[in-house]
């Protein structure tokens, strides 16, 4: 009798057991977690399509031996359990939450996200000794430091005890969002504003605390002992607590929760402080999008008073209230990232964020029926964040300016591009092994976006060919149209990237767009702006059908603009030198620099090191 043989089928997804938050909480119950990625094929490492974990430990000129999560024994238990002793766990933690925090982008973002030139970002779990982690781009790289903790002032760990940065999930996802973020949005590196380095720190708070409600475990237990209100202080709203603790600061590292205050805003200097206006704005939106989505739930378990008794609550109403707040969660950070297609290429702030956000979301979800956006844009209010440019604080005044009778965009190359990427969407991308050499910026020049779609090995060489045609097209069209991007038509205008955009909306309709970005800058302002030349830019967004509907220009100064955008243009260069005079004031070698720190001392800033250097970031 024949034999019936059924085809191979592969699960959809990996289950790795990670600590939900970090080590310190390790003797706490729910501590140890399974989160689940894409499953695919791993080599030692792990080595995957898009991460590899190079586990070289810079301090003692070592390799640890990679772990292979392909091995039977390792799969059956959902990897390796939990532990500080054993490196391949570290690996393992830092691969998981690393494609988790991937996962997240392309969700909100509706494609796959690749790095530069298919390369892998490499996560160097024991990089050097150090209270500190960083994503280094020339690297492509995230590097881990471990250290010991302090001696005299250690809270709940171990006076002495040795602190790995990699086991630390904010960490990691707040590592893996720079690195995603600066994949996205490459020139938002240079602080050109006081908003650019904040953006980039309150950005990868934000997907570090909402990664934490993904933890149906631990929500259940914080709502139960805070009676609901997830405002008040437990790890849920808190970032790297063992790291805050062990580095003497006797706290977690930050918190989402502040005391909105108008006029704070307007002092912070400093990067994270800055960014964490952000994040307690976001987070109040989502607090109260949560309370709106529970009351009526709360009104059923207590007979419509709204009090809720003295006592544990029941296990079914906290079952029920965790799952609004995780849905609650998932859906702002998915309009948080998603907001990044509307974003400028250059010199964003805060308020440029809020317009994409309410943009981002009015195009897919016109009507807000929950009331979301309405909330984020009372979380910016309230801390005293406001757009430049628009009369108030409508919903209809935050929304870009949509664009008329514009020239038609080139999308019919595009489009056919597009198809093909698509259908190579879920195919894996082609393998390459990981190399160390840095990333040029001659190389970064030449990158036009290719990694936003997924071909397959043999595809992959025509599309880049079909694609740099593309790119002509889309740079012959905005030197065509510099004036209506706000860029100056005779300085050559640079095609960034480009992309389509699938999203599908809540009521389930498809929302297809391109979405392009150019670039154009001035040397001639980097001995005034520190190192950093005058950068103008515009993100442009088409339909499917090549009607361009908006235009987020930062506008380069020039007489063939309107006048309206030239305003807007000598206003950037004020700030900007209003931003570099700030730094000069705040910066003790200011005095003591030779020429070459002078001439460079605002470029060099965009060091990710340096930046983070002694407080973690
Ligand atoms: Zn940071």
């Amino acid at each position: 009798m024949p034999k019936l043989t059924l085809p191979e089928s592969q699960p959809d997804r990996r289950p790795l057991q990670v600590f939900a938050f970090d080590p310190m909480l390790g003797r706490a119950a729910g501590n140890r977690v399974v989160i689940e990625v894409a499953n695919e094929r791993l080599d030692p490492g792990p080595l995957g399509s898009r991460v590899a974990v190079v586990d070289y430990d810079g301090a003692n000129d070592c390799y640890y031996q990679p772990v292979n999560l392909d091995q039977p024994a390792i799969l059956m238990q959902g990897g390796l359990e939990p532990t500080e002793s054993d490196p391949r766990f570290h690996q393992q933690m830092v691969y998981a939450v690393a494609m988790k925090v991937i996962e997240n982008f392309e969700l909100a973002l509706g494609r796959r996200i690749t790095f530069r030139r298919n390369r892998r970002l490499r996560l160097l779990p024991h990089a050097f000794r150090g209270a500190n982690a960083f994503y280094d781009p020339k690297l492509l790289a995230i590097l881990f430091g471990y250290f010991r903790a302090e001696r005299t002032d250690p809270g709940p760990n171990l006076p002495g005890q040795t602190v790995f940065t990699c086991l630390s999930q904010d960490i990691i996802a707040h590592e893996m969002t720079h690195a995603l973020v600066d994949r996205l949005r490459h020139l938002f590196i240079e602080p050109s504003n006081r908003d650019v380095p904040a953006f980039h720190e309150g950005f990868a708070d934000i997907v570090a605390i909402f990664q934490h409600f993904s933890l149906p475990a631990i929500l259940r237990d914080k709502i139960q002992e805070t009676r609901a209100d997830l405002r008040s202080p437990t790890p849920l709203v808190q970032l790297a607590q063992q790291f805050g603790y062990t580095t003497g600061q006797g706290e977690a590292l930050r918190t989402a929760v502040d005391k909105a205050n108008p006029k704070l805003f307007e002092t912070l200097d400093e990067p994270h402080e800055r960014g964490s206006v952000l994040v307690a704005a976001v987070f109040d939106a989502f607090f109260n999008t949560y309370q709106k989505r529970i009351r009526d739930l709360i009104r059923i378990a207590t007979g419509g008073t709204g009090r809720l008794p003295d006592g544990d609550l029941h296990p079914d109403l906290v079952n029920r209230i965790a799952g609004e707040a995780s849905r609650t969660a998932q859906a702002i950070l998915t309009m948080c990232i998603r907001a990044f297609d509307y974003l400028p290429p250059v010199d964003v702030t805060f308020g440029d964020y809020l317009r994409a956000l309410v943009t981002a979301d009015f195009e897919l979800n016109p009507l807000d029926e929950v009331g979301m956006r309405a909330a984020v844009i009372e979380g910016f209010r309230a801390r005293g964040v406001y757009p430049e440019n628009v009369v108030s604080l409508a919903e209809e005044a935050l929304l870009w300016d949509l664009t008329e009778n514009l020239e038609q965009f080139p999308v019919e190359h595009l489009a056919n591009l597009m198809l093909a990427g698509a259908q190579q969407y879920s195919r894996s991308a082609p393998q390459e092994p990981p190399t160390s050499s840095p990333v040029s910026d001659e190389d970064r020049d030449r990158d036009i976006g290719v990694e936003h779609f997924a071909f397959s090995d043999m595809a992959l060489e025509q599309a880049q060919t079909d694609l740099g045609e593309v790119a002509v097209q889309l740079g012959d069209w905005a030197v065509r149209n510099a004036a209506e991007l706000g860029l100056r038509p005779n300085v050559k205008i640079r095609v960034l990237g480009f992309h389509p955009v699938f999203r599908v909306s809540p009521k389930g309709q498809l929302l297809v767009e391109m979405v392009a970005q150019f670039t154009q800058h001035d040397e001639s302002y980097k001995p005034q702006f520190g190192g950093i030349p005058l950068r103008g830019g515009a993100t442009v967004v088409a339909s499917a059908e090549g009607r361009v509907r908006y235009i987020i220009s930062k506008p380069m100064p020039s007489p063939t603009i309107s006048a309206e955008k030239q305003k807007q243009a000598n206003f950037r260069i004020e700030r900007q030198k209003e931003f570099v005079a700030r730094c000069d004031r705040a910066d003790p070698f200011l005095a003591w620099g030779d020429d070459n720190y002078l001439a460079n001392r605002i470029a060099q800033k965009t060091n990710f090191a340096v930046m983070h250097q002694g407080v973690l970031r």
